[in-house]
């Protein structure tokens, strides 16, 4: 016997490529099924080029997207393009909460120093010779 949940699946039925991509698409965080549905259409009714595009830039975040040894920042060269920048204030170190608040605080263009982040410094690190240690555990959630 059919339970209530098998008579009405979450998604209508499509073409099986359909369906896997908004399957993908659902499991990305703040995309809900029917905005997985939405980016899929769009992409079956979008030129053939911005799929492929789309498609080579998920696949080069996977392949060259890096830890940077110097500050464990996510780098695509190494060290990361702020590590390598000479012109920058070696005496200084910002420590921001996610990776994606370096990006934040590079678009303002006021701190010329070092920047990490709490995600990456997790355990003890060497960040530009000083060890460094946060425990961040302790005070979230
Ligand atoms: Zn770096």
């Amino acid at each position: 016997m059919k339970g209530k949940s098998d008579l009405k699946p979450a998604l209508p039925p499509a073409a099986g490529p359909i369906n896997r991509l908004i399957e993908e698409f659902s499991k990305l965080p703040g995309v809900g099924p029917k905005s997985a549905q939405r980016l899929a259409y769009h992409l079956l009714r979008a030129p053939a080029e911005q799929s492929r595009l789309l498609a080579e830039a998920v696949t080069a975040l996977k392949q060259q997207i890096m830890l940077c040894p110097v500050c464990c920042n996510v780098t695509d060269t190494n060290p990361c393009a702020i590590c390598s920048n000479t012109e920058r204030d070696h005496t200084r170190v910002c420590i921001v909460e996610q990776p994606q608040d370096i990006l934040a605080l590079e678009h303002t263009r006021a701190y010329k120093g070092y920047i990490t982040s709490f995600t990456e410094l997790s355990r003890p690190r060497t960040v530009w010779g000083r060890v460094i240690s946060i425990f961040r555990n302790s005070w979230r959630d």
